[in-house]
């Protein structure tokens, strides 16, 4: 990492870590001692600062709230050994957070700033690094709008944060999908390829419609023609039909998975049959009605891969002849689990281990 960035650090007095279950951390809610900051003024972004986990006092006008001018990304920490702990692909999540920034307006941190902000938080925040099997550190990076106005127009003030979350594993089981005729989540030409906070919230309505029907999340179809899949809520969609591995084309409106790509990356080093092309709903009820449909999974860095076991369309529901992960889900499961810990080779470079003391 680059030496010539320097990081303000005002570290806590007393630790958080005594007091919490790093066993059974749940999800999202509970975060490490320290945090990254760095504020974006004068149309430059300041020196980066590490400073205690805590409250940030704003004002109601903050233009973040109004209009929604944020973007985040998410990844993770493994523990390894108590002097290393492992980070995956990061550079490539900082490669989409600058894609997601230009599409918002959003000026972009540097990459040293990024990463670099990252390492250091580890270096500094690594008891939090869950050593319990399957449980990780989550990292949560977000740029997001700062001015105290609220006029419509990009903000001239910036925020930029990484907070990190020690988490269980995410699911443990299989989930149900059903396709929605009435809403999508995104649109040639708009936001679907960004991590966008506002995609989210534009998705809350349709997943809460599913799971009164009884479904986990809904499984997008593309806007124009209701008949193109396109991705689940927080994932990405893989089929296995009659020994392919299909998943829809990034178009513009699917977003980008990391683990997306590393799927496809070690199918084709295993050289399991691949393709990346438009995928009809009609073709996948079809080859679940003939037995052809496989394995179906979700992928994702939360996740990494989450069976399907069920998709419902328009009255008609099939299931995948592997309703939990099936062997090629397990296998690319392991693989990438492995990698993640360096128990087994990083053929394609993926994995960048931190130095931590032992303290
Ligand atoms: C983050 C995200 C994914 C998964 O991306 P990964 O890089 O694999 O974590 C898929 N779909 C959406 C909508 C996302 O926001």
């Amino acid at each position: 990492m680059s030496t010539d960035i320097t990081f303000d650090i005002t570290k806590v007095a007393q630790s958080r870590i005594d007091q919490v279950d790093l066993d059974d951390p749940g999800f999202g809610r509970l975060f490490s001692d320290h945090m990254l900051e760095v504020s974006y003024n004068e149309g430059e972004w300041q020196q980066p600062k590490i400073k205690p986990y805590g409250t940030i006092e704003v004002v109601p006008a903050l233009n973040v709230f109004h209009y929604a001018q944020s973007v985040f990304e998410g990844t993770k920490a493994y523990y390894v050994d108590d002097e290393t702990v492992n980070l995956f692909r990061i550079g490539q999540n900082y490669e989409r957070f600058v894609q997601s920034c230009k599409r918002m307006c959003i000026p972009p941190v540097d990459r040293e700033v990024f990463l670099g902000g990252i390492e250091k938080l580890i270096e500094i925040d690594h008891r939090w690094v869950p050593r319990k099997e399957g449980n990780v550190l989550y990292i949560r990076p977000f740029a997001c709008a700062f001015d105290p106005v609220i006029s419509a127009n990009p903000a001239e003030e910036y925020r930029f944060f990484v907070i990190t979350s020690p988490v269980g594993s995410y699911y443990n089981k299989s989930v149900k999908l059903t396709t929605s005729k009435r809403y999508v989540r995104a649109v040639k030409g708009g936001v679907g390829a960004a991590k966008a906070a506002g995609n989210y919230a534009a998705s809350f309505y349709p997943a809460r419609k599913a799971q009164e029907m009884g479904y986990d999340q809904v499984l997008w179809l593309d806007a124009h023609e209701h008949t193109y899949i396109e991705e689940v809520g927080t994932m990405n969609i893989f089929f296995i039909i009659d020994g392919v591995l299909v998943t829809p084309k990034l178009q513009g409106t699917i977003l980008p998975g990391i683990t997306r790509d590393s799927v496809l990356r070690l199918a084709n080093h295993w050289e399991i049959p691949v393709e990346e092309r438009r995928i009809n709903i009609e073709e996948v009820i079809e080859a679940g009605q003939s037995g052809k449909l496989e394995e179906v999974f979700g992928t994702g860095t939360a996740a990494v891969i989450a069976p399907v076991e069920e998709i419902h369309h328009d009255g008609i529901s099939v299931i995948p002849k592997e309703k939990d992960r099936g062997p090629v889900g397990q296998k690319l499961y392991d693989t990438i689990y492995d990698i993640q810990r360096s128990r087994i080779e990083d053929p394609f470079n993926w994995v960048r281990s931190v130095q931590v003391g032992n303290s």
